[in-house]
């Protein structure tokens, strides 16, 4: 692939009244929506010269089931869902209850958010933005039949769904070769493990046909620990059953800039042997300070946090498709995803920038700032397990070259 790093990207801005309405309902994260899109208006990134705020085209049942199951989304959509005196028996055989219970709105909710997606991906394969940006979208817990995790709808699978079947965004030299198909990296930054994404693309077997899609999450791990799955795992290069196209790399508590920057490597590795054309990054807040969890030690800023790892990825020369996630600080939240856009946008704000007179201001104390520094919590993240992790990731980084070279 031929990277072009575009030094003014055209980024494209998903957001409209209703999809900020009906966001701002989700019961995991009440009102985090407006916070977050309000404070990217305050800093005046939604005016910038380079940025196309774009509505989302709401979702229809045939866009909705090219992952999910009708009748799973049929009872999303259902107004009856979320009466008073709904199919109680239903509602559980899809997962409808205790963290992801039906509230008013579910039905508008689900069709926006996924809307909201896939016009972004239209805005990335059509050429005209090279960032689109999803703050509403990120729900990696969402399972083809089932809601789970405070997600409903797996908007992560379907937009990544409709990027494999785009053309190459980037056109390789004249050639007289017929061109490969699109290939699509996801890279998920939540605290949690992105088992809905992850175990809607995991092979047992490998497919005959060209990869297409390659799935890492950097996650926190422990018993216990939600989600629970056997791919959450770190991979082992010497598992006949590996599949190097479905990957995690999972940190112990106190996870700093430190570490990031220490596995950060190991991203990098699988990045180049997949040279994607296409990056969706699920950019879930959780794994930062301050953060209700309180798992992770991660900063916002220096090099390893979050605004770095982020501002890495809009320099490999792909598409890029940043979407939010899980983050239940919501003035944390929104700094976050106010910074990362100013990023996308290649004018990174100042950290110690002043947060700008707004409706929300008053949530921002006592730092008034935009910046998530760092805390005291000790990274448990050991010299020799990173260590092993890189040696791990260099040899299955060689297995998928292996595998992506017959397509090139
Ligand atoms: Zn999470």
């Amino acid at each position: 692939m031929t990277a072009r790093v575009v030094d003014t990207p055209r980024v494209a801005y998903l957001v409209s009244n209703d999809l900020v309405k009906v966001s701002s309902l989700l019961p995991s994260n009440k009102n985090r929506s407006i916070l977050v899109h309000s404070l990217v208006k305050s800093y005046g990134l939604l005016s910038r010269p380079q940025m196309r705020v774009a509505p989302p085209i709401p979702a229809d049942i045939n866009a909705l089931t090219m992952y999910h199951s009708r009748d799973f989304i049929e009872c999303l959509v259902d107004p009856r869902t979320c009466a008073a005196d709904a199919d109680s028996i239903r509602l559980e055989q899809f997962g409808i209850e205790e963290d992801c219970p039906a509230f008013r709105g579910l039905s508008a909710y689900v069709k926006l958010v996924a809307g909201a997606v896939l016009t972004a991906t239209k805005q990335l394969s059509s050429g005209e933005s090279d960032i689109a940006i999803c703050w509403d979208g990120g729900r990696h817990h969402a399972q083809k039949s089932r809601a789970s995790g405070f997600c409903y709808v797996a908007d992560c699978v379907l937009a990544m769904l409709a990027l494999k079947r785009m053309r190459i965004p980037t056109p390789v030299p004249p050639s007289t070769a017929s061109p490969r198909k699109a290939r699509v990296m996801y890279l998920d930054l939540d605290l949690h493990f992105s088992d809905g994404v992850s175990h809607a693309f995991h092979r047992s077997n490998p497919p005959s046909g060209p990869p297409q899609i390659l799935t890492l999450s950097i996650h926190h791990a422990a018993p216990g620990f939600f989600p629970s799955s056997p791919l959450a795992a770190l991979p082992d290069p010497d598992d006949a059953a590996l599949d190097p196209l479905t990957l995690s790399l999972p940190l112990a508590r106190g996870a700093s800039n430190a570490s990031m920057l220490r596995v950060w490597r190991s991203v990098e590795c699988v990045k180049d042997a997949f040279a994607p054309d296409y990056v969706v990054v699920q950019c879930g807040a959780d794994g930062l300070v301050g953060d209700p969890y309180a798992v992770w030690n991660w900063a916002l800023g220096g090099e390893g946090g979050f605004g770095w790892c982020v501002q890495n990825v809009c320099q490999w020369g792909a598409k890029v498709l940043l979407l939010g996630g899980g983050g239940y600080n919501s003035p944390n939240v929104a700094r976050a995803w106010t910074y990362l856009t100013s990023i996308a946008l290649g004018e990174p704000l100042a950290l110690d920038t002043d947060i700008p007179d707004h409706q929300g201001f008053p949530l921002y104390s006592p730092s008034f700032t935009l910046d998530v520094p760092t805390g005291n919590a000790r990274d448990e993240n050991t010299e020799e397990y990173l260590h092993s992790i890189e040696q791990r990731f260099v040899r299955i980084a060689e297995i998928i070259r292996q595998r992506v070279q017959v397509d090139d």
